[in-house]
């Protein structure tokens, strides 16, 4: 069987070519773009525009999507989170969340993650690869796509499974299409970017100039405790991941966002509480921290909405902007690599029972 080409790994320049070799007019390819990314087209034969007779030659060597939907899972809440089967058979998650006026997607960079993190499920097994950026896109567009038509999507987090800037070149890629007028129009400074802190990305994505927000995983304000639970830290080093935070906050002008995962009896002491304020205090930076939500097989837990509040309270006292999580999609394993692990065990494969969305 010959594969077909992925349109939105090969991006406009190829289509074109490709295109006008085959004897039609490049604007055709702008066109089909269009569909795809404005008019949500998922196959060529809804583009009701196009010749034919394009629309059968491009069908029989491009293809739009390349994964599968494994699974869709619909929280009560409002969360769709979409477990999509790779053309390697691989397994990626994504989710799509509905607030308010927001529309909100996160999505995942690679096929597990290789930072090792102790309470994440994405990393347990390791990294098998980076997300292309056609994977990357497809993410973003097949989440979209859940929408009603009247809707938009507001926001990107990268948030989901692996680790963002080990990933940089195609993430820029994907949402370089996704911010230009070509791709979804959307505002750089509505995208976030979340790492664990790679200080030498982090100097390489201020100097790209884009108007991402970045938020870092620190999740323990001294090296010892940061050490244990973000293991690639004894290679980094906080006080490193702290520099070059300070250097993209210089540079783009963006307040970084410090996230911390709470777990119980961890990291959530007043003792914690007092060095992260005294960390951060002199820094324009927001904290924001992310209560845990307990893995199977794992040994943390997350601490009582009193233990959250002291902290809080703690860091707001130490004079620095600090708000929590709302945490979306709990009964659909919404967290990074939940899903896919369940699926991915030896589990047998349910299909849990579909809800409705509320408000969207
Ligand atoms: N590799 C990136 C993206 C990871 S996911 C990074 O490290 O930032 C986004 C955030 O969720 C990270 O801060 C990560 O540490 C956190 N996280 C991972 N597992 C979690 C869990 N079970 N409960 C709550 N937060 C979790």
């Amino acid at each position: 069987m010959i594969s077909k080409t992925s349109i939105l790994d090969a991006g406009l320049k190829p289509l074109q070519d490709w295109i006008t070799a085959a004897g039609f007019p490049s604007y055709r390819a702008k066109q089909v773009m269009q569909w795809i990314f404005e008019r949500r087209a998922d196959s060529f034969d809804t583009m009701s525009d196009v010749p034919k007779r394009l629309r059968e030659l491009l069908a029989q060597e491009w293809c739009i999507f390349t994964t599968t939907v494994a699974h869709h899972d619909i929280s009560p809440d409002g969360t769709d989170k979409l477990l999509l089967t790779c053309a390697d058979d691989r397994r990626i998650e994504c989710v799509l969340m509905a607030e308010d006026d927001r529309r909100t997607v996160c999505i995942s960079t690679q096929v597990g993650c290789g930072m090792g993190c102790v309470f994440c499920a994405s990393g347990l097994k390791g990294v098998v690869r980076n997300l292309t950026r056609g994977e990357l896109l497809e993410q973003v567009l097949r989440l979209r796509n859940l929408l009603p038509p009247d809707e938009r999507l507001t926001n990107i987090v990268v948030m989901g499974m692996g680790e963002s800037l080990a990933n940089l070149d195609n993430l820029i890629a994907a949402l370089d299409q996704i911010c230009s007028p070509q791709g979804l129009g959307m505002s750089q400074r509505r995208i976030t970017v979340s790492t664990v802190g790679l200080p030498e990305k982090m100097y390489k994505l201020a100097e790209l100039d884009r108007q991402y927000h970045l938020a870092v995983s620190l999740h323990a304000p001294t090296e010892a405790l940061r050490n244990e639970l973000v293991p690639i830290n004894e290679k980094v080093g906080l006080t490193a991941v702290i520099e070059a935070a300070d250097a993209y906050f210089q540079r783009s002008g963006r307040q970084v966002t410090f996230e911390y995962v709470m777990l119980s009896g961890v990291n959530d002491r007043r003792e914690d509480a007092l060095a992260l304020a005294g960390l951060l205090k002199s820094r324009k930076a927001h904290v924001n921290v992310i209560p845990y939500n307990p893995v199977e097989g794992l040994p943390f837990e997350r601490p009582t909405p009193d233990a959250i509040r002291r902290f809080v309270d703690t860091i707001r006292a130490g004079g620095v902007s600090i708000s929590v999580r709302k945490t979306k999609g709990r009964p659909i394993d919404a967290a990074c690599g939940q899903l896919r692990r369940r699926f991915d065990g030896n589990e047998p494969l349910r299909v849990l029972e579909q809800q409705p969305t509320v408000g969207s």
